[in-house]
């Protein structure tokens, strides 16, 4: 009978009014009926005034009928003008959102039941297209990747009650993929759990981001990956090893007198020839293989799996390789350079990443020591570290 807040539904209102006009006409009909036998004695006076008192009834009655139906009317149309206002008001900020609004059911197919007109410009797909998976569902265009990520989101904050915030990769009509973002809520229609909320391209956002984490692991000059990547994926390469039982080698290179380069020609000089010794080593390594730069002019390679003479042969390649090739400055002249290689082997030099670059790097002293351009195997006792010396 009573809906919250103590407010009676519209139903007992009406029969209270219903009741109240019942009693009172009653009452008013009895009443003045009584009073015109007593004072009008006439039978044809009596009933003139009988006529005229219904006509009375009649007027004040019609009054409030009157004044009851302006004023629910006038008020049904104000509440008409102010939701049409609000509904101009929505579709403007839908039409005008960065992305798209969308009211869907909780199926595996999201199939919408609404989505806005920015649908076209973040899918290429006209809503019509979407709406009721009338050419295809929602689903069918998320990444089959993200698709398990984003249901159990969805699910969790479904439990929780709380609205949901998801990035995942869309499919458009052209076939370009983006980056979105997502935030919605579920909400109960009826026995229905309808999700409603809003998508928007996040690709730029992505791309940054994806862009600022490729910068923190590479080294700008070179491009080559740095010495903290390195030893990240040292350490992977390690532990991969270490489950199947393969060998890893590491081989510490550094460019032989490279100082003069930049006495000689200048800093800009010097760093031509990191590039192009980068790009060189670069280029002839396997896939599989790794390079990255970890100090000045000294570069690692990574060589997974490979056993001590393949990890020697390797090195030498090297080697060679730069000691056959001139690199051509900006001044026009060309300066050959020579690179000194220390070798390392998993597990025989050690078991770390840190054990493995100081066995490698402490071989490249030695070969340094024995007169540069050439390749030295990692010791027994290389694994100890002298002092000053650097790590990865
Ligand atoms: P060695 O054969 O004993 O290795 O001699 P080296 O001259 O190569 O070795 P040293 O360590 O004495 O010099 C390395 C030089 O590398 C010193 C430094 O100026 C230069 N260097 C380090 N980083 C850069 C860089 O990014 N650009 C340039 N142009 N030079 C660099
Ligand atoms: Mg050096
Ligand atoms: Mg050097």
């Amino acid at each position: 009978m009573k809906e919250a807040r103590g407010h009676y539904t519209p139903f007992w209102r009406t029969l209270w009014i219903v009741l109240v006009y019942l009693l009172a006409a009653g009452a008013w009909i009895t009443w003045s009926d009584n009073l015109a036998e007593r004072w009008f004695t006439d039978p044809h006076t009596l009933s003139r005034v009988q006529t005229w008192k219904g006509a009375l009834f009649v007027a004040v009655t019609a009054g409030f009928l009157f004044a009851a139906l302006y004023r629910q009317l006038r008020r049904d149309r104000l509440v008409e003008r102010v939701l049409k206002e609000r509904e101009r008001q929505l579709a403007t900020l839908m039409d005008n959102l960065p992305g798209m609004a969308y009211r869907c059911l909780n199926d595996r197919h999201w199939t919408m039941k609404f989505v806005s007109s920015g649908c076209y410009e973040l899918t290429g797909y006209r809503p019509d297209e979407l709406q009721d998976n009338q050419l295809l569902s929602y689903a069918s265009l998320i990444d089959p990747e993200d698709n398990a990520l984003i249901q159990s989101n969805i699910a969790e904050s479904i439990v929780q009650q709380q609205a949901f915030s998801l990035e995942y990769r869309l499919t458009r009509k052209d076939g370009r993929q983006i980056w979105v973002w997502e935030r919605g809520l579920a909400v109960e229609d009826g026995s229905e759990t309808i999700l409603e909320g809003i998508v928007l391209d996040n690709s730029e956002h992505k791309r940054l981001e994806q862009e600022l984490a490729e910068q923190a692991i590479r080294d700008p000059l070179t491009g080559l990956i740095n010495r903290r990547e390195l030893s990240r994926l040292l350490n992977e390469e390690i532990r991969r090893a270490e489950r199947y039982g393969r060998h890893l080698a590491v081989a510490w290179i550094d460019l032989d007198h490279f100082k003069r380069v930049n006495d000689h020609h200048g800093h800009a000089a010097g760093d031509t020839v990191l590039q192009w010794l980068s790009q060189l080593l670069t280029d002839s390594i396997r896939s599989v293989d790794v390079i990255g730069r970890v100090g000045g002019e000294e570069f690692v390679a990574l060589f997974p799996e490979m056993d001590l003479e393949e990890a020697m042969e390797a090195a030498e390649r090297l080697r060679k390789l730069v000691s056959h090739q001139g690199v051509t400055l900006a001044d026009g002249l060309e300066v050959r350079l020579t690179i000194s290689l220390g070798v390392a082997l998993y597990p025989d030099h050690g078991g770390t990443a840190e054990e493995l670059c100081i066995a490698a790097d402490r071989a490249m002293y030695r070969a340094k020591e024995s007169g540069r351009n050439r390749v030295v195997l990692a010791g027994p006792e290389s694994s100890a570290a002298p002092a000053g010396m650097r790590e990865v």
